[in-house]
């Protein structure tokens, strides 16, 4: 394989910086990168790496931005139009796409209308707005390489597989930190307790939906999307070590699952070398030290993000756009410490219920609804 040209979307963040660790072991070359505002380490990276351009989404940082990158003939850019220029630079080979929330979705189209691939981490673009962005990708031939570790496992499973139907995927879960507890347990539960993942160290807005199990109504959807299966073809399960990252039963009652230590290295790294397997920088498996894997239901009544998510995709439409942009910002004042833990599936309930449904034509019938979902959660927030 020829040396890779690749963009990042989030470079800044948890998925970002392990991404430029994959990028700089294996020789790639990164031709621009965008952060939403951590502007000192972005302005480090577009410096080591020598980018074409960089971008701060926060536009209030424009100018430090200029100040950090002055004299260097480094392009810099801001906002959303700065990172769609990003998505559709020529002479790219893959984006990465790991920004956090809806932010990433209008970049996700951008890069697919362009023809570049894209090696996607950031879910809320296909369970926002799945059927336009896979119709488009299918329409141009643009692949989609999943990062998220659960479709990473699941896009393993399926190769050398094209001929065989999926009958089922079994999409693991971690349980979060509050697996186990009952609602009236998890009344009292602190930004820190949310924040403490047993398994996965990742960002905050995607470890607090781990701890309501939102981030696996959001990957329930996303695999739809992705593998093209129906609700009833996804069986969530709960299982504690995070080893076996997701698994796929074929026709043949055989399951092929992907296991390994919990560590977003190995996604990330086979998202960008597809189809290769080389030397990767995390630790071995060890089964035995592991002794024994668990297999559990999840608690649909406690973790009532995750009913939302998964009544929302039913029904199609808008709606899986409002739940998630409900549970954006829920989030957000959850972590701001103006609601309380249960008050974020509350509130993604609520708004999930009384969103209007529209069918997607275009991407602004995904974004109305995403904005109209906020307005209503902001409204329940007071
Ligand atoms: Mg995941």
């Amino acid at each position: 394989m020829d040396m890779q040209t690749i963009t990042i979307l989030g470079s800044t963040g948890s998925i970002g910086t392990q991404a430029l660790q994959v990028a700089r072991k294996h020789n790639m070359k990164v031709k621009a990168v965008a952060a939403a505002s951590n502007v000192k380490m972005l302005a480090e990276q577009a410096k080591e790496l020598d980018v074409s351009c960089a971008c701060i989404y926060n536009a209030d940082k424009k100018a430090e931005l200029d100040e950090r990158l002055s004299g260097t003939g480094i392009k810099t850019l801001t906002g959303m139009d700065g990172l769609k220029e990003i998505a559709s630079l020529d002479g790219v080979d893959k984006m990465l796409n790991s920004v956090v929330g809806m932010v990433g979705f209008e970049p996700t189209l951008a890069a697919i209308r362009h023809g570049t691939a894209v090696a996607l981490a950031n879910k809320e673009t296909l369970v926002a707005g799945g059927d336009l962005v896979m119709r488009e990708a299918h329409e141009r031939g643009v692949p989609i390489y999943p990062v998220d570790s659960e479709h990473s496992a699941i896009f393993q499973a399926l190769q050398g597989n094209d001929e065989n139907r999926i009958r089922k995927i079994i999409l693991t879960a971690s349980g979060g930190p509050f697996f186990g507890k009952k609602r009236e347990e998890l009344a009292g539960v602190t930004v820190d307790q949310a924040l403490a993942h047993p398994n996965w160290s990742m960002g905050r807005k995607i470890t607090t939906d781990s701890a309501t199990l939102m981030n696996k109504g959001l990957e329930f959807i996303e695999a739809m999307h992705l593998f093209g299966v129906s609700a009833e073809q996804i069986e969530i399960v709960v299982h504690r070590q995070s080893v076996v990252h997701s698994a796929v039963e074929f026709e043949d009652n055989s399951v092929i699952a992907q296991m390994g230590v919990p560590d977003m290295k190995i996604p990330i790294q086979y998202a960008l070398l597809y189809p290769k397997r080389v030397e990767c920088e995390v630790g071995r498996l060890s089964l035995t030290d592991y002794g024994s894997l668990t297999f559990e239901r999840p608690d649909y009544e406690t973790f009532e993000c995750l009913t939302s998510c998964i009544e929302a995709i039913k029904r199609g439409g808008t709606l899986p756009a409002a739940v998630n942009g409900a549970n954006e910002v829920a989030v957000a004042a959850f972590l701001d410490g103006r609601i309380g833990f249960l008050d974020i599936g509350r509130i993604v309930k609520t708004v999930g219920e009384t969103a209007e449904y529209k069918e997607i034509h275009t991407e602004n019938d995904v974004l109305e609804a995403d904005a109209c979902a906020r307005r209503a959660a902001r409204e329940l927030i007071g």
